[in-house]
């Protein structure tokens, strides 16, 4: 490709500039509605409106829904939802669909000047030609003789498949989708947003170039994948003496232990694996949000990731820490206990005769006094984490034990066991056996002080389901594995799907709090970040707390 053939004439070049108002960047973000939007989307995101502020620029939302088929309106309303929620405002809101008469003319046009052509072979025939290099008998019909075929694919004369209108470029050229691509395709479906007006749509190729070119596009960015399709690109542009905007590529992002691709995602929620689209394990915006990862923590990961073109294959742990990141200066904490186990302060009383309860003044935040406190009460009934206690003591364990203490965060004070019973009320023998301890409260430290801290919750404390998450697939790149393993078929790299990717825990126990908001993010101490789901109602007469688990407090994978 020669660098004339990018160039604009400075009559375009002054068109451009009355038509943007002057405006030195403008950018698109061009999602087909045909799926959800995933966290590969906020790369480009990143890049397109994100260049665009940065120059003072604009950024188009265009949704490039030329294929009725797998387009939905309700991916519409998913896609213009999320752009705001990720903090970006395009400077409006276009179609691909916009442009069908217009870009009908210009199919006629192109028609016009020789440079394309309505082809009936069939799509194996036509892919054989391609790769032969192999020029169709159609491909040198009159002018006169296409512009009536092409009218009659408009008509509805010809069956699906029948017939496409090809742009004639070269068949002998080295790069394969320089020759002679589809420009149009007959379709009998309604488009979500054009209705029936159309049997006839424009293919990718076709359209993206000139649509950016009608929107006097000055960067156009893609990912590599369409890197080929530069060349089709300037060409159509050319050949219809249209402006020509400036194109480069970068590399998809790639996540470990999940997929970034539609189809692929689709798949999954086809197979019924989760909740849904906006399941928190999936690698989707809205699951991503659902999950309470926050837009900052998002895009600080992407842009920590950069804009290469070289691979982007990035470990889950990255995203990760970004997110544990954010969550650590952003939430306040709470106390939760995951699997509780009763405690009974047997001493309670004689420490604290005047009430049965003891109010704690609380910070939110270790670090952020601006955070605010809480009330926290101790009552003579608590609970703590069953995994704090063990019939069995040893060196490198913090926990309670028989006759051993430990300290009771917040409260300045330590517990010691003197009981641990069974469902019967006896003394028990076995972990998984103990129902209830009994202990006394010891409001004189000895020294050494118990190196473990433990986390409790009050008799007031109220039912709570916390669902913990693991990566959506046991292995790093669950399509490579499939390959490796020769699971070639369409879903053999499901095989990989991580069954224990969630663990729902319907014992735990929370503070009565009454800031339990769906979307709301916390730290449970010692327990991990959380997000509440908007499975939650607390308007219901018995109330339903249910938290995701955003991200563990450390590392946790893959070990
Ligand atoms: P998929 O292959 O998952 O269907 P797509 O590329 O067809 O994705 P579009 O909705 O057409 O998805 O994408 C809109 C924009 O987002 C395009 O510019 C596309 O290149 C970009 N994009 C899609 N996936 C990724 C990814 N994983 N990393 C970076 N950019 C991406
Ligand atoms: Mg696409
Ligand atoms: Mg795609």
């Amino acid at each position: 490709r020669s660098l004339a053939s990018m160039r604009n004439s400075p009559e375009l070049l002054a068109k451009q500039r009355v038509q943007t108002g002057a405006c030195a960047v403008v950018t698109r973000f061009p999602p087909e509605p045909n799926a959800h939007l995933h966290c590969g989307h906020t790369k480009a995101m990143l890049l397109d409106f994100g260049y665009a502020m940065k120059n003072g620029g604009r950024c188009i939302l265009r949704f490039d829904d030329t294929n009725p088929d797998t387009e939905e309106q309700a991916y519409i309303e998913s896609i213009i939802e999320t752009v705001k929620w990720m903090g970006y405002e395009p400077d409006r809101i276009t179609y691909s669909s916009d442009y069908f008469d217009r870009l009908y003319e210009l199919a006629l046009e192109l028609i016009l000047r020789g440079k394309a052509y309505v082809c009936h072979q069939r799509p194996e025939e036509m892919a054989r030609g391609r790769e032969e290099k192999c020029p169709s008998p159609w491909r040198d019909r009159p002018i006169a003789e296409n512009l009536e075929c092409f009218e009659r694919m408009r008509l509805g004369m010809f069956d699906e498949g029948s017939a496409v209108l090809r742009m004639k470029i070269d068949m002998q050229h080295p790069n394969p989708s320089m020759r002679d691509p589809v420009a149009y395709r007959i379709k009998y479906a309604a488009h979500p947003h054009v209705g029936d007006r159309w049997c006839i749509y424009p293919s990718y190729d076709f359209t993206h170039c000139l649509v950016d070119s009608l929107e006097w596009v000055t960067h156009s960015m893609c990912t590599l994948e369409f890197e080929i399709r530069r060349d089709s690109y300037y060409w159509l542009l050319e050949a219809l003496d249209m402006y020509r905007p400036f194109v480069f590529e970068f590399s998809r992002l790639n996540l470990s232990h999940t997929v970034l691709s539609k189809r692929k995602l689709t798949q999954i929620i086809e197979r019924g694996l989760v909740r849904g689209w906006d399941d928190p394990r999936m690698p989707t915006i809205i699951g991503m949000r659902r999950r309470g990862y926050r837009p900052q923590a998002i895009n600080y990961f992407v842009a920590s990731v950069g804009f290469s073109r070289a691979e982007n294959n990035v470990s889950l742990r990255k995203l990760e820490a970004c997110v544990r990141r954010f969550m650590d200066a952003h939430a306040p904490r709470r106390m939760v206990v995951l699997e509780p186990l009763p405690v009974r302060l047997v001493n309670f009383a004689e420490s604290h005769p005047a009430g049965d309860a003891v109010a704690i003044q609380v910070p939110n935040h270790p670090k952020y006094p601006g955070m605010g406190t809480r009330t926290v009460w101790l009552t003579p009934l608590i609970y703590i984490e069953r995994t704090d206690f063990r019939l069995q003591d040893s060196k490198d364990y913090y926990g309670l034990a028989p006759g051993k203490m430990a300290l009771l965060r917040h409260t300045g004070w330590a517990i010691r066991i003197v009981a641990a019973l069974d469902s019967k009320n006896e003394t028990c023998a076995a972990d998984d056996q103990v129902r209830m301890l009994h202990a006394e409260i010891v409001t004189e430290i000895p020294q050494p002080r118990p190196k473990g801290v433990l986390h409790w919750t009050s008799q007031y404390s109220i039912p709570c389901e916390c669902r913990l998450f693991e990566p959506l697939f046991c292995v790093e790149d669950p399509l490579q594995a499939a390959a490796d393993q020769g699971l070639a078929d369409r879903d053999g790299w499901l095989t990989f799907f991580n069954p224990q990717s969630e663990r729902v825990l319907r014992e735990a126990r929370c503070e009565p709090a009454d800031d339990w908001q769906p979307g709301a993010i916390f730290q449970f101490e010692r327990v991990g970040f959380f997000c509440v789901d908007p499975d939650t109602d607390t308007e219901a007469s018995a109330p339903q707390v249910v938290f995701n688990r955003t991200v563990t407090l450390r590392e946790s994978f893959p070990k």
